[in-house]
């Protein structure tokens, strides 16, 4: 029979936010197990960006910073943004004649909030390249990898953890960091509240004309945004990403065509602001659902990231929570420590639950007041979303303040 090994804390999912908790966690007394199931491959400074990529508040690059993690991202590479343009180009007729000459566009400036930067965009495997790297310099934690979660058995306040080579752990409390699909949440019998959007995603790599760009935008349309984020400079050649929200079917329509037929459909109807394409070197589509775990915790389990909660990416928040929940829960997990409590009571668990439930359910209305009052072309509706954009770039404190709240601040 295989040997048990004890840990105070197993976290399942060394993603960006799994490895974060455990960032947060180096260097303390908690001995802490990560167990991921998938090598991300090293960083090469000579090749093109990659597919999957994040926009990052300043929020959450404050916890990268706290772990030591932020000078590795620089290291590598990462693109700040400091402007940030949100527009509807309506398509109704008469909303269109009623507009004319009215600004509709609200147009987010870093320096307003005395900022340099809005966020970073960063692929996700160099965030997580670096936060591994900051872990297995820590004696108190062991990084799995690659290692597949089994099962899991909760008995006098301990959780048994199988894994799919046959080891076996033990701990007081067991993370579930595990993405959207979260085996553990299953394993737990945790409930989501989930809505699968009727829009679906496609991001497509650019290799673009010009200077690395410092703007990210978003042009609202009735069948979804169309989006642009810029990337890091590599060799001197500039990089972006379009994203692309359509209903499913013309997503899937999309993502069938040849890279370069693709090209020809996303410069004719993406807006003129996109910088020259030069060629499109990558595209991959996403299917978006909204879920909502029931509860966060459980006697010996709490989840977190995508395990607990996933959202329309259409303003860029869904690691930035995460990142937030395992700031929290770090937090308590540390202190409970100090003071001899067991990690995994529903003492320390429902503090985490308590400030990050109700904070998380308000982004998730933020992203759904935003999906469904935007995707569509009702005249009147297209009017005041219109009108709004324009009067809240003229509205400077209520302005500020979305900055604010978008940026974690
Ligand atoms: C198109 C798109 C664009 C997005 N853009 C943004 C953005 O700009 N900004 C933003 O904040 N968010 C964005 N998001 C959301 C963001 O990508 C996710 O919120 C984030 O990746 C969640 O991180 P996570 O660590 O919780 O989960 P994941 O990234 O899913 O990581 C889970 C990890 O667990 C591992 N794992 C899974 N099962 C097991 C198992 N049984 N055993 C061991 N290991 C396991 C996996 O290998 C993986 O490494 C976007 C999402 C999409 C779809």
């Amino acid at each position: 029979m295989a040997a048990t090994t004890d840990y105070d804390l197993v976290i399942v999912g060394g993603g960006m936010v799994g490895s974060m908790l455990a960032a947060l966690m180096a260097h303390s007394r908690v001995r802490v197990a990560v167990i991921e199931s998938t090598a991300p491959a090293p960083f090469d400074a000579d090749s093109h960006p990659d597919l999957r990529m994040s926009a990052f508040s300043p929020a959450s690059q404050k916890l990268f910073r706290q772990v030591g993690a932020w000078s590795l991202i620089e290291s590598m590479r990462l693109c700040p943004y400091a402007h940030m343009r949100v527009w509807e180009e309506p398509e109704n007729l008469l909303v269109k004649k009623l507009l004319s000459g009215h600004g509709n566009e609200t147009h987010f400036r870093a320096d307003e909030v005395k900022q340099s930067a809005l966020g970073h965009i960063i692929e996700n495997r160099v965030a997580q390249l670096a936060l591994h790297q900051v872990i297995e310099q820590a004696a108190n934690i062991d990084l799995l990898m690659p290692e597949e979660l089994s099962s899991l058995e909760y008995k006098n306040e301990q959780v048994g953890v199988r894994l799919k080579s046959g080891a076996e752990l033990k701990a007081n409390l067991v993370v579930g960091a595990d993405g959207a699909m979260s085996q553990v949440r299953k394993l737990i019998n945790i409930g989501v509240r989930s809505f699968d959007y009727n829009q679906h995603a496609l991001m497509a790599l650019l290799q673009i004309d010009g200077p690395q760009q410092d703007v990210t935008w978003q042009r609202f349309t009735p069948t979804g945004p169309q989006s642009f984020l810029p990337l890091p400079d590599i060799n001197g050649q500039s990089y972006g990403a379009a994203v692309w929200y359509h209903n499913p079917d013309e997503i899937q329509k999309l993502q069938q065509l040849p890279l370069d037929d693709f090209q020809d459909r996303l410069v004719e109807t993406f807006p003129e602001r996109l910088p020259m394409v030069q060629r499109v070197i990558a595209k991959g589509s996403f299917p978006l659902t909204r879920r909502h775990a029931h509860t966060y915790t459980k006697p010996g389990f709490a989840l977190v990231g995508d395990a607990a909660h996933t959202i329309h990416p259409l303003a860029g928040q869904g690691v930035n929570i995460g990142i937030q929940d395992v700031g929290v829960l770090a937090e308590k997990l540390l202190k409970a420590h100090d003071s001899g409590e067991a990690l995994g009571s529903m003492k320390v668990l429902t503090q985490y639950q308590k400030k990050r439930m109700q904070e998380n359910r308000k982004m998730i209305c933020a992203m759904e007041f935003f999906y469904r009052t935007f995707s569509n072309d009702i005249a009147p509706a297209s009017l005041v979303r219109t009108l709004g954009l324009g009067i809240a770039d003229r509205t400077g404190p209520v302005k500020k303040q979305v900055i604010r709240y978008a940026m974690g601040l």
